[in-house]
């Protein structure tokens, strides 16, 4: 039996003026990530079909379930549009599978089809009961939905329904940076931002070797995680010792954290000016520590016009643990390394800074040159989700 994917794009059809980039770059990003396979792909407005070879349907269906933009999807066999076709393929297919009840839905959108879709249901379900043993129709809750989509050239039968990431495809909005740390929350916020349709370039700050080698690699492997739901990212990675010991030296030791996340949203603004990239992202969370009271937010927003979008930033701990699982990151964020922020946080952080203050702070040190330095400084790599060469990095 000759059988297809059926994509069914779900929010992308609200986009009434924007549905052919929508459902372009979707088809786009699909065809990027099949490319090893033998496949053809072909979409109308409503539905996009992917033909494939049968031994490869577990990888490819892995592939799909990582894609921004499906509502949902079928594995479909394909009959011919005419009554006995879609018989013989209904009797086939359900010839394989066990159940006791069933019912079926037809959609005509073959309008010229000798039958509409209430009438050519009841034929089918007549059908069912004559030619399988020991099956009754069950409009409630039925074991087996059968559906029927019947359309000019070939109709489709299925018996499954998966349920596609939803979001909009990836790239059908612009470049922003995702402040990763290696924690639990900015991989989840990368993975929302993600599913916005947004096109990600990470950014790490290191402070070698305050913070060890290993640490790198754990974002370098987060990296590549989010890398399954889109195509290449690229990691930015910081050499943020400098600055940070400066810090350390010249600031109120409870206005470190603050005054060192100043300095990381100017160094995202500049970034952002170079990538052409248009907001910066990161996992800050309201209220988690104490750089996130919305206090300490407005006080390190103050330094930079870029928009910055917290994807978690109204989710509780356990909501993004949750779907840190969900997408493999959590194992490798619960990795023990030390990041920047954690080496450097001070007994007693400010909860509510003074922006006088730590304006005062901070210009005890030329920060622009340092910062400066420190974007010119920055080493990138590339990664997508068969990137392995970590040892060779470090
Ligand atoms: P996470 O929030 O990812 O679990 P964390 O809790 O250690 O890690 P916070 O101190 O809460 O990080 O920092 C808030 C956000 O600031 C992070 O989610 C991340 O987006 C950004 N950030 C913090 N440290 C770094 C870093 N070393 N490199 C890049 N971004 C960072
Ligand atoms: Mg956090």
């Amino acid at each position: 039996m000759n059988k297809v994917i059926l994509i069914k794009y779900g929010e992308l059809t609200t986009k009434k003026g924007n549905r052919n980039f929508f459902v372009k770059t979707l088809k786009k990003n699909i065809k990027n990530k099949l490319k090893k396979y033998s496949v053809e792909i072909i979409n109308d407005l409503s539905r996009m079909y992917i033909y494939f070879e049968e031994k490869d349907i577990h990888e490819i269906t892995h592939i799909i379930d990582h894609v921004f933009g499906i509502h949902m999807y079928h594995i479909a066999t394909i009959a011919d549009t005419n009554v006995d076709s879609i018989f013989d393929v209904c009797l086939e297919l359900l010839e394989q599978l066990s159940f006791k009840t069933f019912k079926v839905e037809t959609k005509r959108s073959d309008k010229s089809f000798e039958f509409d879709s209430p009438t050519f249901s009841k034929m089918l379900g007549g059908y069912i009961l004559k030619n399988i043993n020991d099956v009754t129709v069950d409009v409630h809750q039925p074991d087996i939905t059968v559906q029927v989509e019947i359309r000019e050239k070939s109709s489709y039968v299925y018996v499954n329904n998966y349920k596609g990431l939803g979001g909009y495809p990836v790239g059908t909005q612009p470049r922003a940076l995702l402040m990763l740390s290696g924690g639990i929350d900015s991989p989840v916020a990368g993975y929302l931002a993600l599913k916005r349709g947004i096109q990600i370039d990470a950014v790490y700050f290191e402070a070698i070797p305050h913070t060890s080698l290993d640490a790198r690699e754990k974002v370098i492997q987060l990296v590549k995680k989010l890398s399954l739901y889109t195509d290449t990212i690229y990691l930015h990675v910081v050499n943020f010792t400098p600055i940070q010991e400066q810090i350390y030296k010249s600031c109120d030791s409870s206005y470190v954290i603050t005054i060192m996340r100043r300095m990381m949203y100017r160094i995202m603004e500049e970034l952002c000016h170079r990538n052409k990239a248009y907001a910066i992202i990161n996992g800050e969370s309201i209220g988690q520590v104490a750089s996130q009271t919305l206090t300490s937010m407005s006080v390190i927003n103050n330094v930079t016009n870029m928009p910055v979008i917290r994807p978690v930033g109204c989710m509780d701990k356990l909501e993004i643990i949750e779907l840190a699982k969900k997408i493999e990151t959590y194992d490798i964020s619960i990795l023990p390394y030390e990041d920047c922020c954690t080496v450097f946080v001070p007994k007693h952080p400010v909860i509510n800074p003074d922006i006088k203050q730590a304006i005062q702070m901070e210009n005890n040190f030329d920060y622009q040159l340092m910062i400066e330095e420190a974007v010119d400084s920055i080493y990138t790599i590339k990664i997508n989700d068969h990137f392995e060469e970590f040892s060779e990095l470090l």
